[in-house]
């Protein structure tokens, strides 16, 4: 898998090669499930039950580095943060700041495409309660990093949505870009800002969960604030 993850040439290929991914039996196992036995008011789709590859342009200055899919979301219509109400506020967040054509996200042919963003997440495939391994997390790290490189050449910032995106990323410094990580690590936290030599900037946003959407712990405002603030440190007008 780390082999071929390190060959593919492109954002194409990459794609095509995670979703035939079954490097991690208990995440293999669970997803597969969850699309037998789905969620009743899906009961008459056909669920994708396999990874679910990034989303975006090759020439992306913006990446959003996620968990991992929802086990109804995108583990049902095969498209990151698509078909489910994480997706809802991310998608109209990215819309109101020009980064997407539309509001929504429902499913893998609605049209969406996104400006200057490529959306992927830390593990590929839909785990139990929304927690992915250590294991899980190494194991799949090979794909999160090809991708990061792919998009090199543009990359300029990433927003972690989550302390499990945040601390996801240090490891790709070294394995991308050849940089000792900072140490201390720099604490996740919402508007966390750090940047380094060379690197893209890291920004902290609190997960698009709906249970911080729903409590008010992350607002459209605040979506809003980092996204602007991401689009001025990447460049994108
Ligand atoms: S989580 Fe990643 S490494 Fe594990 S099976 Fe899914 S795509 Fe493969």
């Amino acid at each position: 898998m780390v082999a071929r993850a390190a060959r593919a040439a492109d954002l194409a290929d990459l794609d095509g090669a995670v979703s035939d991914c079954f490097a991690c039996p208990r995440l293999v196992a669970w997803r597969e499930e969850v699309a037998r036995v789905k969620r009743a008011a899906f009961r008459d789709q056909d669920y994708w039950g396999r990874p679910v590859p990034g989303l975006g342009p090759q020439d992306a200055r913006i990446a959003i580095l996620g968990l991992a899919p929802a086990a109804h979301g995108g583990n049902r219509t095969g498209r990151i943060f698509t078909g489910d109400r994480s997706g809802d506020v991310l998608f109209a967040a990215l819309h109101r700041a020009g980064l997407a054509n539309q509001p929504t996200s429902v499913a893998a042919d609605d049209g969406l495409t996104l400006r200057d963003t490529r959306i992927f997440a830390a593990v590929r495939c839909a785990p139990p309660d929304n927690k992915p391994t250590p294991a899980e997390r190494d194991t799949c790290a090979p794909w999160l990093h090809r991708e990061v490189e792919l998009i090199r050449p543009t990359l300029r910032v990433v927003v972690a949505l989550g302390a499990f995106a945040w601390a996801a990323w240090w490891p790709v410094l070294r394995q991308v870009y050849g940089q000792r990580p900072p140490t201390p690590r720099p604490v996740f936290g919402h508007g966390a800002h750090w940047s380094g030599e060379s690197v893209p900037a890291l920004l902290g946003c609190y997960h698009v969960s709906q249970q911080n959407t729903f409590t008010g712990r992350l607002t459209p405002a605040m979506l809003d604030d980092v996204f602007t603030r991401a689009k001025d440190l990447a460049g994108v007008g």
